[in-house]
């Protein structure tokens, strides 16, 4: 999960990293009270939207005034940032900056490590930077056991080149930071630009941080708060209320499986199929999981059905844990329940655990909407034809 610069910028101070006095506004009027509230005196209107280059496309601007800031959050909010809107603002505490840096920490999963990043021409791109001129950007890597201690902070600054005088305030912040990334189960944090201000102390005056999703629900209750629901696809929220592992696709074929491997290659055969259809795709990835139950089942297909761009479903059930006649009373217990709402077709393969009965469950309702399958090919084939030509 990414989070806001104003939410990085309020877990940094939790944890004791300098950063600078932030309000977040939502309305110009807000803004002013913001930036009164912070003293009356210059501060920064920063769009606040999951993407780089703010400053750049124009989302970051200095107001000397409260009406100044009232103004310029008026320009920034609203405005649209590499397909971000803007919706609200954060008043920055303007700072003299004497020189910009860069630092990061990020999960390097290639070497299954942690990597530290760190350079002193901060501020800019740092892509930019990594290809122009790689030698101005120190990498070092972090051993997880002992992470960003005293001594490999010393490392990072020195491969960095800071000059002597700054050193020990900006290694004493990378170790803070360094527990910023540990406590908070981070995957990356990134400070750009991490500043030395004109009287000499440091400050982390734009931060991004990612944070393990993984460890949010058992670990950091508290992070659920820093999710953006309005951002979130209605759908995905609905399927994650009901503890589904479901991810929105762009495709007309609805796709229900249990287990991920088995899934996935329903995706494959299904896009393969399509394209003998008019080219129809999968509409999303759906694993109801080992052990799902009718419950689990009539959850899922409840999920599908509200896709508007879904035309027709393939259920694609192999019975281990779960049994075909769990999954087959799922089916017929959603139909159901959604009575007329349910229009669309539904191809139906089962096999394994209990198929005979899961069947036997399927043909007795026979439900107008229902056709079973032999073949996971064959069901493919079937379902994309249907969402191919709906009446059909
Ligand atoms: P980004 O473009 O999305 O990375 O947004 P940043 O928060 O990094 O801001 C971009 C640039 O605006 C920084 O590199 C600074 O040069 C400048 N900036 C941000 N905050 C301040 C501030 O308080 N005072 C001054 N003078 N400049 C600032
Ligand atoms: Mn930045």
């Amino acid at each position: 999960m990414d989070l806001f610069e104003y939410q990085a910028r309020d877990i940094f101070e939790k944890h004791g990293v300098p950063v600078l006095g932030g309000v977040v506004a939502t309305t110009p009027q807000e803004a002013r009270e913001g930036a009164e509230k912070l003293g009356g005196g210059t501060v920064v209107v920063k769009a606040q939207v999951k993407t780089g280059g703010r400053g750049k496309a124009g989302g970051v601007k200095l107001a000397h005034s409260p009406e100044e800031a009232e103004a310029k959050a008026a320009e920034i909010l609203g405005m649209d940032i590499k397909g971000h809107t803007v919706h609200r603002v954060m008043i920055a505490q303007g700072a003299k900056i004497a020189e910009e840096y860069y630092f990061s920490i990020l999960l390097d999963r290639a070497n299954r490590n942690y990597l530290a990043m760190c350079s002193v021409e901060g501020g800019v791109e740092i892509e930019q930077l990594a290809v122009e001129r790689p030698e101005a950007l120190a990498k070092v890597a972090v051993d997880p056991l002992t992470g960003i201690d005293e001594a490999k902070a010393a490392e990072i600054v020195d491969a960095a080149g800071f000059a002597d005088d700054i050193k020990g305030k900006v290694a004493a912040t990378i170790q803070t930071l360094w527990t910023v990334f540990k406590n908070e189960d981070a995957t990356l944090v990134e400070v750009n630009p991490l500043v030395k201000t004109s009287d000499g102390a440091i400050i982390a005056l734009d931060g991004k941080v990612s944070l393990d999703e993984n460890a949010s629900e058992v670990r950091h209750p508290d992070h659920e708060a820093l999710e953006d629901k309005a951002a979130t696809d209605p759908l995905e929220a609905k399927a994650k209320a009901n503890n589904l592992n479901y991810v929105k696709l762009d495709g007309e074929v609805g796709i229900i499986g249990n287990g991920a491997g088995l899934v996935m290659s329903t995706l494959d055969v299904v896009a393969y199929a399509g394209e003998k259809h008019g080219g129809v795709k999968p509409a999303n990835f759906l694993d109801i999981g080992g052990g799902a139950n009718a419950e689990v089942m009539a959850n899922g297909l409840d999920v599908i059905l509200g896709d508007e761009q879904v035309k027709a479903v393939f259920v694609n059930v192999f019975g281990g844990i779960t049994a075909c006649d769990e999954v087959a009373k799922g089916i017929v217990g959603a139909l159901d329940l959604l009575g007329d709402h349910a229009t669309k077709p539904l191809v139906v393969r089962l096999d394994g655990n209990n198929v005979d009965l899961g069947r036997e469950i399927l043909a007795t309702r026979n439900h107008p909407l229902v056709t079973l399958a032999d073949t996971m090919d064959g069901g493919a084939d079937l379902a994309a034809a249907k969402a191919a030509a709906p009446a059909a």
